[in-house]
């Protein structure tokens, strides 16, 4: 009988190392509150990530609330403010916004990396336009470059969701760096995890005392609450992790580009369309999007063909937020290109120790569906 394979695997560093990390914390009894670990792992975060700065909490959600919420331009007259986003992703993103008291307006993506369609994002700017929130969806880099400058020309702050794109770098820049804000997620079935965790890369210097009062429960340093602040600290057993986690990041990155390379080579030109490869981005293999071009019954078969076997992936993105009983009608925004999408994507297996033979097995079983 062989083993479930199932759409990730969570990185698990040595327990050894583990252990020797957390002992010093029978010592201290300091177990959270940015104790000594949250200051080491922000420390690292921000070199190996290259951002400026980097703000630790307990989870990628939170991350994306605390950034929404220290907007300034809160909402205009009578109406939520608007934040210009795109609905191919996980659900937190629009979940976020949300919660956070604005309105998304969704923009569609383009078909060729599925990140925000930049041609479409100023007919969208009205004057409740508060925030433009893309996603660096698979760890593919969004045209950063032209979201600044229509961010520029409005005067909108621009805030990413870069959870899938830890690691990530454009021309040997840090994604993170990109934005006013960028989040990242330190899920345990995301490419780098703290159990949960996340982070606020605060690019603009005027949102850093209002996210770290908001994440811990509105306190500007010792003068008192001023903010309607949460909790969102991380732990130092969370940060433990993340310590332990960061010295594999290199080794990770490079299995998990065997394991996709293997998928590539042993998919390309067979009908289906494959993530592409970007100009001068590094990348992190987060993910091995396929999109079934023949749509959603033929995915339906390749996705019960591999049930059958024990392998077990995940329809990433679907259904659209805007498809869902809690959103529908809700919200603006035709979007048909991340329509098709969800109906034709299915991501694969990939983690670092996802063997090649399971990886021609599952390619084997995918090509046989007719
Ligand atoms: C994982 C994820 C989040 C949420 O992160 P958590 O750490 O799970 O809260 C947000 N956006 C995207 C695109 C994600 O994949």
């Amino acid at each position: 009988m062989k083993e479930n394979i199932f759409v990730t695997k969570s990185l698990m560093p040595p327990f050894e190392a583990y252990v020797e990390e957390i002992k010093d914390l029978w010592d201290s009894c300091m177990l959270t509150n940015m104790g000594e670990k949250h200051q080491r792992l922000q420390g690292e975060l921000e070199t190996f990530l290259k951002v400026p700065s980097l703000e630790l909490v307990v989870n990628g959600h939170f991350a994306l609330e605390l950034a929404l919420e220290s907007l300034e331009k809160k909402s205009k007259e009578n109406t939520n403010g608007q934040v210009i986003t795109s609905p191919f992703t996980f659900i937190s993103t629009t979940n976020a916004i949300v919660r956070s008291g604005f309105t998304p307006v969704f923009c569609d993506v383009n078909p060729v990396d599925f990140t925000i369609d930049v041609t479409k994002i100023e007919s969208l700017i009205t004057e409740d336009t508060v925030a433009i929130l893309p996603i660096h969806v698979y760890g593919n880099v969004c045209d950063v470059e032209k979201i600044q400058s229509i961010g520029k020309k409005y005067d909108i702050p621009v805030i990413y969701d870069a959870a899938h794109s830890f690691g990530v770098e454009v021309d040997g820049r840090g994604i993170g760096s990109f934005g006013d804000i960028s989040c990242f997620s330190f899920h345990a079935t995301k490419v780098f995890h703290t159990v949960e965790g996340g982070a606020v890369c605060v690019n603009d210097p005027i949102y850093l005392d209002k996210i770290q009062a908001l994440r811990n429960f509105g306190y500007y340093q010792a003068e008192g609450v001023q903010e309607i602040g949460g909790n969102g600290k991380m732990n130092e057993f969370s940060a433990a992790m993340g310590l332990c986690n960061l010295k594999y990041m290199d080794e990770v990155t490079k299995k998990r580009k065997k394991v996709y390379e293997c998928y590539e080579s042993l998919l390309k030109n067979k009908g289906f369309r494959l993530n592409p490869t970007q100009d001068k981005v590094k990348r992190n293999y987060a993910y091995f999007p396929l999109i079934v071009e023949a749509g959603d019954a033929k995915r339906e078969l390749i996705f019960r063909a591999l049930q059958e076997e024990g392998i077990f992936t995940r329809k990433y993105f679907y259904p659209l937020p805007q498809k869902l009983d809690v959103y529908k009608g809700k919200y603006l925004g035709e979007t048909p290109v991340a329509q098709r999408l969800s109906e034709s994507v299915l991501c694969l297996p990939l983690y670092p120790d996802l063997s090649l033979d399971d990886v021609e097995r599952m390619c084997g079983i995918i090509l046989n569906t007719k």
